[in-house]
């Protein structure tokens, strides 16, 4: 059995789907206005993951995942900003069409490179749903739950069954230094806008027109006209980055329900950020580390995948470089290893069993990290099935290791004689703690091409130029 935490009750819960074997889940996905970062990653290996572990259960999943084309705002919630595509056009002197094609098409490329199969996925565009989008205003209309002032159309919070389902409206308030630009006309400052009018003062490239006059939709009505257009009035699954439960979530939440009367998503997860020196990574702030950055840092997407993976998706990650070196070294045993096995085996039962358990219990990945590595060092396993197993529990983290490319691990046998010597002379050194000559060795394996790694079982040696 599945359990998972669902957000809406703040419990891990057994999952059910609404249909028996079949699962609908939706995923916020990116604003394509610039590179996606390493941060916002982590929420799509976090959506990519949990499919896998559905798979795993013999559900068939139906994912869709948002491209945010249009009308999230540089303020990201309060309805005041600019329009964060338009305005990297004007930055970039493209067109706004221009801009989201690129970094949609950038981020379909993140996407295999850290292991997500995109073919599998369907991505709206919130520029090509306007009319879904118009009509869910239309229906909110009918209801009396609309107002409309001077820059758009809002929804009456107050209006909504219980608001906000997802997080607490003070959350917004007291977001450090945020400097909250309330507009006056608003009812309640949670209101949020359906649709904002263009301003007269200002050409917008995306717009539309509308009953209520020609404007570009909310950030949040996108995510509900999609959800339902593609999955269905009730959704078992939504994901999304912690940033987003509220108010982004709450108010997918409220409009989705006033509109149909229906529950929206039966089933709430996010992921927790990854920060950088304790800040969280954004795009907005120029923090930003992209797949891109790692790559001239010579560390492989899916290294930086697997360390994801170390750590639960519902604790927050700080990114160091180093840590994720530690990953790709941890990567480039591992498959050194397994390439040693021979292969025609099967995973044994118990530890498939514990694999599943792990996995079930709310994608507890660093458990089956943890795993891999019983496995290898389990002398009751043949060769075959300890390879297996633990090719099974990587498949299942997303992770496929023969398309893995780090840096070879060498032996003492597959290296110069002169190199082995000056290893041999530098363990010596090592031991009779005389670093300074260790050093000095090290330097003289490095000029011969050879990086040196200590690990616990002794030292490792890789080519330094990247195989
Ligand atoms: P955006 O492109 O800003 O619309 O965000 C896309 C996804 O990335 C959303 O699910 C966000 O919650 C998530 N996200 C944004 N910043 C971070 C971060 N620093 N760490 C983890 N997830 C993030
Ligand atoms: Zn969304």
């Amino acid at each position: 059995m599945l359990t998972l935490h669902n957000d809406a009750t703040g419990q891990p819960e057994p999952f059910e789907p609404l249909t028996p074997e079949r699962v609908t889940m939706y995923n916020c996905g990116p604003t394509v206005y610039q590179h996606v970062h390493i941060g916002n990653l982590r929420s799509f290996v976090f959506a990519d993951t949990l499919r896998r572990a559905l798979e795993h259960n013999g559900y068939e999943v139906d994912q869709v995942m948002n491209i945010t084309d249009v009308g999230h705002l540089t303020d990201d919630t309060n309805d005041t900003g600019n329009d964060k595509v338009e305005v990297q056009a004007k930055k970039e002197h493209k067109t706004a069409e221009e801009i989201a094609q690129y970094y949609t098409d950038a981020f379909f490329s993140d996407l295999e490179q850290i292991g997500i199969d995109r073919s599998r996925i369907r991505f709206p565009r919130a520029t090509e749903h306007i009319t879904q989008q118009i009509e869910l205003i239309r229906q909110l209309e009918e209801k009396g739950v609309t107002y409309t002032i001077d820059d758009g159309v809002y929804f009456d919070t107050t209006t909504a069954e219980q608001y906000p389902k997802l997080g607490t409206i003070q959350a917004e308030g007291l977001q450090a230094g945020a400097r909250v630009e309330e507009n006056t006309q608003k009812k309640h400052s949670a209101d949020f806008a359906l649709w904002k009018f263009s301003n007269a003062d200002e050409q917008r490239q995306q717009e539309w027109e509308s009953p209520w006059g020609k404007g570009f939709p909310g950030w949040h009505l996108e995510c509900s006209a999609m959800a339902m257009e593609y999955l269905g009035v009730t959704i078992d699954i939504h994901t999304g980055g912690i940033d987003l439960a509220f108010p982004h979530h709450a108010n997918e939440i409220a409009q989705s329900e006033t509109a149909t009367g229906r529950p929206f998503a039966r089933y709430w997860l996010h992921s927790e950020h990854l920060s950088l020196k304790g800040e969280k990574m954004a795009k907005s702030k120029g923090t930003s580390i992209t797949l891109d950055d790692l790559h001239t840092e010579d560390i492989h997407p899916l290294a930086f995948r697997y360390w994801l993976l170390t750590a639960h998706y519902r604790t927050p990650v700080s990114f160091t470089i180093d840590t994720v070196r530690g990953s790709q070294r941890a990567l480039e045993r591992l498959k050194a290893q397994l390439e040693k096995l021979p292969a025609g085996g099967t995973v044994p039962d118990s530890y498939a069993r514990r694999i599943t358990t792990s996995l079930n219990n709310d994608l507890d990945t660093p458990a089956v990290i943890a795993l891999i590595a019983e496995i290898l060092k389990d002398d009751g396993l043949s060769e075959q099935d300890q390879r297996a197993a633990a090719e099974h529990a990587l498949t299942l983290l997303g992770i496929d290791i023969h398309r893995f490319i780090g840096k070879a691990v060498l032996t003492p046998d597959q290296l110069p004689a002169e190199v082995a010597a000056l290893l041999r002379e530098r363990e010596v050194a090592r031991n009779e703690k005389n670093f300074a000559r260790a050093d000095e060795l090290r330097d003289e394996i490095s000029a011969a091409g050879f990086e040196v790694h200590d690990t616990d079982t002794g030292p490792e040696l890789s080519p330094l130029d990247r195989q």
